[in-house]
């Protein structure tokens, strides 16, 4: 497998400071590479777009995605310029491309105001015990949807 190439997280990087400059959101810039060009790029729209999912990484692997016509990037790499927070490592998972590179690390993140450990300790509390309580309702009847894709002819699977 190819080396990592700094151009490609200088361009994430130029992103994270360009697009933050614009106003677009906080300083963060992503791309997704295939086939040695960049195939997508992603910037924080956070605050402009009032969608507070509109992660850098998350931007790209959607835009990544709509190019590429499918729901997986294959042989693709993501280049972030800063260590993906939970929400953003999920969508890569989901996304499935093969390597993650990235810049600033997520203490780094911290220490501008930007900290997501919070997030990775809740992942270890019981749900009552979160800082948003999660709680069960209806489950025998939600099982409905999952009966109904388990019939499902002609399904996507993924
Ligand atoms: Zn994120």
């Amino acid at each position: 497998m190819e080396a990592p190439r700094d151009e490609f997280m200088r361009e994430a990087i130029r992103l994270s400071i360009e697009k933050m400059q614009a106003g677009h959101g906080g300083p963060f810039g992503a791309v997704v590479v295939k086939n040695g060009r960049v195939i997508a790029r992603g910037f924080n729209q956070v605050t402009s777009t009032n969608d507070p999912t509109c992660h850098a990484e998350v931007d790209a692997i959607r835009k990544a995605c709509q190019a590429l016509g499918t729901f997986q990037l294959d042989d693709c790499d993501l280049y972030t310029s800063c260590e993906p927070c939970p929400m953003c490592l999920g969508a890569i998972y989901w996304a499935r491309p093969r390597r993650v590179f990235y810049g600033n690390t997520k203490q780094d993140a911290a220490a501008i105001g930007f900290d997501d450990q919070f997030i990775y300790e809740e992942l270890d509390k019981p749900l009552p015990d979160r800082q948003i309580p999660m709680q069960q309702l209806l489950r025998d009847e939600a099982l409905a949807g999952f009966e109904a894709w388990t019939t499902k002819e002609g399904k996507t699977e993924y």
